[in-house]
């Protein structure tokens, strides 16, 4: 006979494991399968995200920033040190040891919540029956009530530029270098191609990054956008803009890389690395037999309504295999939600606030809508802004770039987006975060006190500025 479960999920990635955690809490008997190997062949639970995503990448970017603040910004301190250098071996050991930790974390909290945790393949059968293979081989036929696809994404391939795996990588590969290139290429100025560019270039190695989109960060808001852009620069990322790459061949230790630029003329680069971050696709490959009933649109992703239910009854699909932003905590939000509503409790995601970051110095992030957005919806809004160069823990802690900005509705005051470029702006988000999900208005940040000298101050007078009361600055 086969084992039933009340739910059963598919992906143990930051949709999936959430989802089987509070299904457990909710008193639901859960097992929750998941696929993930590592290049060593280890199994473990967290997704792209804890093995090769979100955990490592911000791992290496806060030691690759360490060692540029040593080099380049501790004399300003007063600070005096022999010669500051690089041990990428003991760097890449700290960076796997906290993603073993982390990773095996999970199997702690899935016990701890009740769930049968199994590393291995799962595939769903109609009538919500669950085809197991173990990592050894081993197989069972398991049953549930409610069934969960958690089942991720993968890097979107370039057909110009396939993988080797050793010269033309994907983010993974990229996390994973032992040496320094000497040069590195970079397709795609996307999130990904900001924050391992940032990473190899702090580290020493000359970057470029080519983007086929003639504007930089076009999901932002532009003036976040050119302000990044002109940091970013500065750093000594070489970002080329408008770059269509027509093919990549690893020729003997270096990449030939040729493209046609902004101005259609022919390029072409030699690089030593080069990584291929052009997004990323949904990830259903051998997870759905014949027959189940669940729909896979036209662009690969699980097919879902509002709530995260497919065509099918009583499965549900979470995370980056269906539409929308393709971020852990939206993914997060979404498992939560759906173990909820399978529990009978009220659950929802509010898609119109989910924060983004990009964990680069300065630190980008938003909520909400940009000004870009507003215009081309007609809506009446007012700005502010206040730039982080008036704030003094800014200054105090020698990142006195960027700014906050505020865009609110004209008409009614409430706050419609929020777009930092600056100091711990992924930190500084969760507050504008806050004030969008409680519909506040501008009046409402202006009359919350903030704790001085804090970089949060800056929100502060952003919100001033938008009715020109601010302190801290002329009001313009
Ligand atoms: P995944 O994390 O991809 O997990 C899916 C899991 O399901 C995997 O373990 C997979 O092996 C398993 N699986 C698939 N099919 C099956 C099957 N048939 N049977 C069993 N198991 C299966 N997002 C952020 O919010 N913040 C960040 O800072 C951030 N940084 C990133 C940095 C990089 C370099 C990358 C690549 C991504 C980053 N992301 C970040 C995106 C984030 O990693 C994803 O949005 C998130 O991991 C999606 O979660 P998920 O659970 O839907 O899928
Ligand atoms: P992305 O969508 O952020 O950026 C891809 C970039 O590549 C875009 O600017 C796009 O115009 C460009 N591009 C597309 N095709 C191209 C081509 N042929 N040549 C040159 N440029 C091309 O995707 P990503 O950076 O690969 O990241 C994948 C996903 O992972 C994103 O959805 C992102 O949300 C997520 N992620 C999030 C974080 C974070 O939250 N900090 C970090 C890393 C990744």
């Amino acid at each position: 006979m086969s084992e039933h479960y009340d739910v059963i999920v598919i992906g143990g990635g930051p949709a999936g494991y959430p989802a089987a955690i509070r299904a457990g809490q909710n008193g639901l008997k859960v097992a929750c399968i998941d696929g993930w190997k590592n290049y060593d062949g280890s199994a473990a639970f967290g997704g792209t995200c804890l093995n090769a995503g979100c955990i490592p990448s911000k791992i290496l970017l806060e030691s690759s920033e360490l060692y540029h603040r040593a080099h380049a910004e501790f004399a300003t301190h007063g600070i005096r040190t022999g010669e500051v250098s690089i041990d990428i071996a003991k760097m890449q050991q700290r960076k796997s040891g906290i993603v073993k930790t982390m990773t095996g974390g999970i199997n702690g909290l899935l016990k701890a919540a009740g769930v049968t945790a199994l590393q291995g393949r799962g595939t769903l059968h109609p009538g919500r029956k669950v085809e197991f293979v173990a990592h050894d081989g081993a197989r069972k036929t398991l049953t549930a009530t409610h069934v969960i696809l958690a089942s991720g994404s993968v890097p979107t391939p370039l057909r110009s530029a396939p993988f080797d795996g050793k010269h033309i990588v994907d983010s993974w590969g990229a996390l994973e270098f032992d040496a320094v290139p000497k040069r590195l290429g970079v397709i795609g100025a996307g999130v990904i191609g900001l924050e391992l560019g940032s990473v190899w270039r702090r580290l020493g190695a000359e970057v470029v990054v080519l983007e086929a989109l003639p504007e930089f960060l076009s999901i932002a808001d532009q003036q976040l956008a050119k302000e990044a852009l002109k940091h970013f620069k500065k750093q000594g990322l070489d970002i080329r803009l408008g770059a269509k790459v027509t093919a990549a061949e690893v020729a003997g230790k270096a990449v030939d890389v040729t493209y046609v630029d902004a101005g259609g003329a022919a390029q072409s680069l030699k690089v030593d690395k080069l990584i291929v971050c052009i997004g990323r696709r949904p990830y259903t490959e051998g997870l759905l037999a014949e027959g189940t009933g669940v729909v896979i649109d036209a662009r690969g992703y699980v097919d879902v309504d509002d709530h995260c239910h497919t065509a099918a009854e009583n499965v549900w699909a979470v995370g980056d295999c269906v539409r929308g932003a393709m971020l852990a905590h939206k993914g997060k939000e979404e498992g939560v939600a759906v173990a909820d509503r399978i529990a009978g409790r009220h659950a929802h995601v509010n898609y119109d606030v989910i924060p983004s970051v990009i964990y680069t110095a300065p630190e980008i992030a938003w909520v909400g809508r940009t000004e870009e957005q507003l215009k081309a919806q007609g809506i009446a809004y007012k700005t502010g802004t206040f730039p982080f160069m008036a704030s003094g823990r800014a200054r105090a802690m020698e990142a006195a770039q960027g700014f906050a900005k505020l865009l609110v509705g004209r008409d009614d005051d409430r706050i419609l987006g929020v777009h930092l470029i600056g100091p711990m702006a992924g930190e500084l988000i969760a507050e504008a975060v806050l004030a969008l999900e409680y519909g506040a208005s501008a009046e409402d940040l202006q009359h919350t006190m903030h704790a001085h000298p804090t970089l949060s101050e800056a929100l502060h007078e952003a919100a001033l500025a938008a009715d020109k009361r601010a302190i801290d600055m002329p009001n313009r």
